[in-house]
């Protein structure tokens, strides 16, 4: 769900598809129309992209360049309608395909160039249009054609602009975990790429840290699940306001998190983790006058000693972490 959301373009291929095979019917239509009136250079110009229309409706469900096809393919579009307003013998009723271009533009590029590409090709067609009412003695441009193009370019941006906040609003929800608000393990698999190239950048280390809360069943056991689960989110909002906002804290399940942090080495990423683990020992979860010591083991592992994939540091940080607890919790581990 997230890879289709973030790349954005499922939808793209879905309207383009429909707006490829309606395009090869209008293309065959209008060149033999047009031909009849001869009207050749127009014609041909629509045959060419009835075909095109062909190919591009056969690929468009696959290919990897979705973006570069739109554009080779919508760009000239727009030219040739630019063409066939100007074209002395078309019909006057030609203008209507104005009124498609931000539809058109906005679906199947995005807002951003959806609107610079509106704007040219109406602003164009508008005055194309009226430079040809003019030289043939026709009543210029009429107020109802300015406005309708406007109010057509309008709802497509509003449109697109709230599809986009609703599809930013979905990516958060989908890397967000419900109970704590913290990142979940999808948006850590994603932080880490982030990471990766970031340290790659810059001389500095990236360190995985694997929290478990100690004995946490006994914790539900005692005061039941729901205190359980304030409990975790106390947890998560202590280790959240105990790292730098740059770092990245997921919870990865149960009452286990994950933390992506950068650190100049080892040693100095111990000593920060190992004074988080000595403060949350002294500040007990209170909950109902019930003071409620909450202590966690981790297990630490430092990009490129343990393995330059999040899967081999996962891997590193649980053995570290089973160490720890079998050392008698409350405890960090960085080697064995
Ligand atoms: P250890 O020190 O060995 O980690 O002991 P533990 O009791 O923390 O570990 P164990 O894996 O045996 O149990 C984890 C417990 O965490 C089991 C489950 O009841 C509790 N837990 C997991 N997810 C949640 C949750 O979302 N809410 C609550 N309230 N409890 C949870
Ligand atoms: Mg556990
Ligand atoms: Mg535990």
């Amino acid at each position: 769900m997230h890879n289709q959301l973030a790349k954005n373009i499922q939808y793209r291929r879905d309207v383009l598809r429909v707006f490829m095979l309606f395009a090869f019917v209008c293309g065959l239509l209008f060149s033999l129309i047009n031909f009849s009136r001869g009207l050749y250079i127009l014609a041909t110009l629509e045959l060419s992209f009835g075909l095109f229309s062909v190919f591009l409706w056969r690929i468009i469900p696959t290919t990897p360049n979705l973006d570069k096809w739109v554009m080779a393919y919508i760009i000239p579009f727009f030219l040739m309608i630019m063409y066939g307003l100007s074209v002395q013998q078309s019909e006057m009723d030609i203008f209507v395909w104005i009124l498609i271009i931000p539809l058109l533009a906005y679906l199947l590029m995005g807002r951003k160039k959806g609107f610079w590409v509106s704007v040219t090709f109406v602003v164009s067609g508008l005055a194309i249009y009226h430079w040809r009412l003019i030289s043939n003695d026709i009543k210029p441009i009429s107020i109802n054609i300015i406005t309708s193009s406007l109010l057509a370019m309008t709802i497509a941006h509003v449109y697109e602009l709230n599809r986009e906040k609703n599809e930013q609003r979905l990516l958060e929800l989908a890397g967000t975990d419900s109970l704590t608000g913290l990142a979940n393990r999808m948006k850590l698999d994603q932080g880490f790429q982030h990471f990766s190239l970031l340290i790659k950048r810059h001389d500095i280390n990236l360190i995985l840290v694997l929290f478990d809360l100690d004995l946490f069943k006994d914790i539900n056991d005692q005061y039941g699940h729901n205190v359980g689960d304030k409990a975790l989110c106390f947890v998560a909002n202590f280790l959240k306001k105990n790292i730098r906002e740059s770092d990245l804290l997921a919870r990865f399940g149960g009452e286990e998190f994950a933390l992506l942090m950068t650190s100049s080495d080892i040693d100095e990423a111990y000593q920060h983790i190992n004074s988080i683990r000595e403060r949350l020992s002294q500040h007990p979860f209170i909950n109902n006058k019930n003071q409620i010591k909450i202590t966690l083991s981790a297990g630490i592992a430092a990009y490129g000693i343990d393995g330059t994939n999040l899967d081999s540091l996962m891997k590193k940080a649980d053995d570290r972490l089973y160490i720890a607890k079998s050392k008698g919790r409350n405890c960090i581990v960085v080697t064995g």
